[in-house]
């Protein structure tokens, strides 16, 4: 039952709050405005003019009355964010927009949908042991999320889902939501990993690992390096050894070594030798050289072998991002003392560097839009996910390009640095909202069953903020245009 008090109740997500005049819901988005439930977000629209620094025609004067006739042109693209939500999903998206874009009538169908199931990849450039695979991901002591397959020259983890917003205690689902909401609004978060670091990650930014900033990501595995550097150590060092967690390279052993016609040195590694010049688990992982645990990288290598060996041998020990190198040459009992670099090996150890990219965290937001969403768009949802599935519906979140899953529902992804700021919110469920864009031709809405009688021209918005269209992002228009079969 309402209150007695002039509160009214906002339906846009299953909390269902009753907002006292001048208050706000749960989720700050909705307010009671002298009696109205109001979005308080500006609704946002995308604006190439603004992007090339043209000057901004406006709609169609707000007082004329709509005639019915399509306006609006590939210059400006209406998001979802601030559009609101078609919570409870039965009836249409709160816009659905026409446009004419080079003659072909589209439109784009607005929502900013409540994601329960929704997690975000992170993808963490560095070499540094974060934690042991399926290691339990923790933010503010609660778990989070877990680490997964690391990728080359970076660490992954995965974070949120449905078991974490919902399936574990209160706390642990609202310390999910949080800190997917603050990582997809590209602010810093700090994790810790069960059995492992602690890493402050921000898209974009270099991750902070255990408080030191990482610089640069790997230039390539141990063999890797060995391939693309081999001829710039020709004639300037008799060995070097690249030391990796994954793959440590020996050049006289590797196949590039041996092409170059570099001589055995008698060098041997510890660790399991995969194949010639390159060898697997040196060390255990850690933060040191090249992702492993070692500080001191004699310790990978056994006795020379008299019969190779001689005295005055040069070696050349360096981690896969340069970071770490020192150089060695053998006594007469042909033990490695180490030297100065010389001149002729810095430039090598500098093209290392060089080679090596900035270190970043990159955020994709993962969702699934295959759900009751798709019923503010048509009144028979399935014919949606066909026309994403045929390429007629292009998918974009925010403005910005998705990658949607082959396979069932309409599963996607998004890099969070290509959306708008504030893009995101939360709704204590918990869940995520984010905003979604489905745009395909006036012609394929209607086939797929469409809300025709709600299709609006942009200039009926009663108030919007514009902003400019990200340069990198295509215009959703060309590509939904694009993808249209022949008929
Ligand atoms: S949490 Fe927000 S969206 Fe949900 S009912 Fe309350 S005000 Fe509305």
């Amino acid at each position: 039952m309402p209150p007695e008090d002039d509160a009214i109740r906002c339906d846009a997500c299953p909390v269902l709050c009753y907002i006292k005049p001048g208050r706000t819901g749960a989720c700050d988005r909705y307010g009671n405005h002298d009696g109205q439930l109001v979005r308080l977000d500006p609704h946002v629209v995308l604006d190439r003019a603004l992007t090339r620094g043209d000057s901004v025609v406006p709609f169609l004067g707000r007082e004329q009355d709509w005639d019915g006739k399509i306006v609006s042109g590939p210059e400006t693209f209406v998001t979802a964010i601030g559009a609101g939500t078609t919570y409870p999903d039965y009836k249409p998206a709160p816009f659905i927009i026409s446009s004419e874009v080079q003659g072909v009538d589209m439109v784009t169908v607005v929502t900013e949908g409540i994601f329960s199931y929704c997690g975000v990849k992170v993808k963490i450039d560095t070499d540094r042991h974060l934690g042991p695979e399926t290691s339990l991901v923790r933010a503010q002591g609660e778990p989070v999320g877990h680490v997964t397959t690391s990728e080359y020259g970076s660490q992954m983890l995965s974070l949120g889902g449905v078991r974490h917003l919902t399936g574990g205690s209160k706390h642990e689902g609202t310390v999910t939501c949080e800190t997917l909401l603050k990582l997809c609004e590209r602010k810093p978060v700090e994790l810790t990993i069960d059995g492992g670091a602690t890493v402050q990650v921000q898209a974009g930014k270099p991750p902070v690992v255990d408080g030191v900033q990482e610089e640069r990501m790997r230039v390539g595995c141990g063999s890797a390096t060995i391939g693309m550097f081999a001829k710039q150590w020709l004639g300037k060092v008799d060995d070097v050894v690249v030391v990796d967690d994954h793959i440590t390279g020996v050049l006289s052993e590797h196949q590039a070594g041996k092409l170059l016609g570099i001589p055995e040195t008698g060098i041997k590694i510890k660790g399991r030798r995969s194949t010639p010049g390159r060898y697997f688990r040196v060390a255990e992982p850690g933060t040191a050289w090249g992702g492993t645990n070692i500080e001191d990288p004699l310790v990978i290598l056994q006795e020379f072998n008299p019969k190779s060996a001689w005295p005055g041998l040069r070696l050349l020990m360096v981690s896969t991002t340069g970071e770490q190198h020192a150089y060695f040459e053998l006594d007469e009992k042909l033990r490695p003392v180490q030297k100065d670099l010389p001149d002729g090996l810095r430039e090598s150890v500098a093209r290392i560097k060089e080679n090596c990219e900035p270190a970043l965290c990159t955020v994709l937001f993962m969702g699934g839009a295959g759900g009751s969403l798709r019923a503010g768009v048509t009144e028979n949802p399935v014919r949606l996910t066909q026309s994403v599935k045929n390429a007629l519906t292009r998918v974009t979140c925010g403005g910005a390009p998705v990658y949607v899953w082959p396979g069932g529902g309409i599963t996607f992804m998004v890099d969070v640095t290509r959306m708008p700021d504030n893009a995101f919110g939360y709704v204590p469920t918990p869940a995520l909202v984010a905003p979604i864009e489905f745009t395909l031709t006036l012609g394929d809405y209607a086939a797929l069953g469409g809300h025709m009688n709600h299709v609006r021209p942009l200039s009926s918005l009663l108030s919007e903020r514009r902003i400019s269209a990200r340069p990198e992002n295509a215009s959703p228009f060309s590509s939904a245009k694009s993808a249209r079969p022949e008929r």
